[in-house]
């Protein structure tokens, strides 16, 4: 099947590189030229593991292509919107990325177009979709609701092989098409889950709320294990063996950041707010978030007595979570940020996101420094504060450490090591709910 693909992002890139392996031929506009330059040179403009090579077979192969222009829609049965949908000022999606991508694709469309929204939408932006295309063309196309539920990190794989494939639209022959372009994807088990454009708006924010929910709910129960001596790792793992729990995103951490979480909670607030209701366990959720973002800085802070003036702190990992090179949102700006602002230095070392980091914290004009070797970040630091599950930060070599650290002190805002052996080596040991005896 032809496809196109509006917006090469972590959604676009990936869902337009999975299809091409599938054996469909896929075209991916983008507005910023320079990246399409660089991805029809076969090169991933972001960090996905495994994606580049699967971008080079396809070009190779001339089922992947990269262009700035929407001519390609004209051919193709799916045209997929996976631009961004980012938060405006007061909480609520901004839809100005995808009304552009409506307004590029319009004139190529085709009777019996199927146009996909692939991007993370409020409840009713498919309809509003449909309704703005129809202003702009007289074809006979179809919206439907594909929202993505990829995880950064493990982009590809979870495309691959994706748990549940929601088709939104009530129009039969338009999710036929959808249905027969994910065909490969179906092969062992059925995992496509058909319902209204609506439901399926809904469905993927209904999702990550729920699993925000999670992780303010485990941050919460983790400053509680702190200030009572119990140990919120023992606890996960006591309330981890219930299947009605689960064992997954029950990590404490520094607070969870990336390109949806925050938003899709804020956007979800906005809508209930619009319909007159308070969605008060969200809006907790974010409050908690909120305040989880400050929690390790509190930690340095108290160690200090308060004064961290003229100290030097080394941040080991700024992406928001392992495995990207993604810092929207991430702790690590609100770590770095009231660290400065409270007179202390910040450097940071991260495999990946580093040139991300440097050139956002250059722009909000907050001075930290970036380091190319982990150790290196270390010399002459009064602490290292561990804010990204990175697996080079799981066993590092203790004694390289003290040797470089000017005061020996880890913060550790993942859990990340044995608390005994951590002390057994002579370090102060913070971490999040762990009991340090
Ligand atoms: P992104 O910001 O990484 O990429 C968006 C891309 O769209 C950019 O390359 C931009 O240049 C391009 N673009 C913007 N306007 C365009 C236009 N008019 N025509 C062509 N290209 C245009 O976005 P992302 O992280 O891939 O997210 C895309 C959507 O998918 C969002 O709604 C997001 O909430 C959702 N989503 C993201 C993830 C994730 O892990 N990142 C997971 C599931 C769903």
């Amino acid at each position: 099947m032809k496809v196109t693909i509006i917006g090469t992002g972590y959604v676009g890139l990936v869902t337009g590189t999975c299809f091409a392996e599938m054996g469909h031929t896929v075209t991916c506009v983008d507005i910023d030229a320079k990246k399409v330059e660089r991805m029809r040179a076969g090169e991933c403009p972001i960090y996905e593991p495994g994606l580049e090579a699967l971008m080079k077979t396809n070009i190779d192969e001339k089922r992947l292509m990269f262009s700035t222009k929407y001519e390609s829609v004209a051919q193709a049965q799916t045209i997929f919107l996976a631009v961004g949908t980012p938060s405006s000022e007061d909480g609520q999606a901004d839809l100005k990325y995808l009304f552009s991508a409506c307004d590029g694709i319009a004139s190529h469309l085709q009777d019996g177009s199927v146009v996909v929204v692939k991007s993370t939408v409020p409840v009713g932006t498919g309809h509003k979709v449909n309704e703005y295309l129809k202003t702009k063309t007289q074809k006979k196309f179809s919206v439907v609701n594909n929202p993505e539920f990829l995880k950064e990190g493990s982009a590809v794989e979870d495309f691959m092989k994706p748990e549940r494939i929601i088709i939104g639209t009530q129009n039969d022959s338009a999710a036929q098409v959808v249905e027969e372009l994910y065909e490969p994807f179906n092969r062992q088990l059925k995992r496509t889950i058909r319902m209204s454009n609506i439901s399926a708006e809904m469905t993927k924010y209904a999702a990550n709320c729920f699993l925000a929910t999670k992780i303010s709910f485990m941050n919460e129960i983790a400053r509680l294990c702190d200030l009572m001596g119990a140990d919120v790792e023992e606890v996960r793992q006591g309330i981890s063996t219930d299947s009605r729990i689960g064992s997954q995103f029950l990590y404490p951490g520094p607070g969870y950041g990336g390109s949806c979480f925050p938003k899709d909670v804020k956007a979800l607030v906005y809508t209930a707010k619009e319909q007159g209701m308070h969605l008060q366990i969200v809006e907790a959720t974010e409050l908690v978030n909120a305040e989880q973002k400050k929690y390790m800085v509190g930690k340095v802070l108290k160690h200090f007595k308060g004064d961290v003036k003229g100290k030097v702190f080394a941040l080991w990992g700024v992406a928001f979570k392992a495995n990207t090179d993604d810092i929207r949102e991430t702790p690590a700006i609100e770590t770095a940020r009231a660290l400065v602002k409270a007179g202390a230095k910040v450097r940071f070392y991260d495999p990946e996101a580093s040139e991300n980091f440097q050139s956002y914290m250059n722009s909000i004009e907050i001075p930290v420094d970036g380091f190319e070797n982990k150790y290196d970040a270390l010399s002459g630091a009064d602490g290292v504060i561990v804010l990204t599950e990175w697996k080079q930060f799981r066993a590092p070599d203790f004694e390289e450490m003290k040797s470089r650290l000017r005061e020996k002190v880890i913060f550790d805002g993942r859990n990340l090591y044995n608390t005994h052996k951590v002390l057994e080596l002579g370090f102060k040991y913070y971490a999040v709910g762990k009991r340090i005896p």
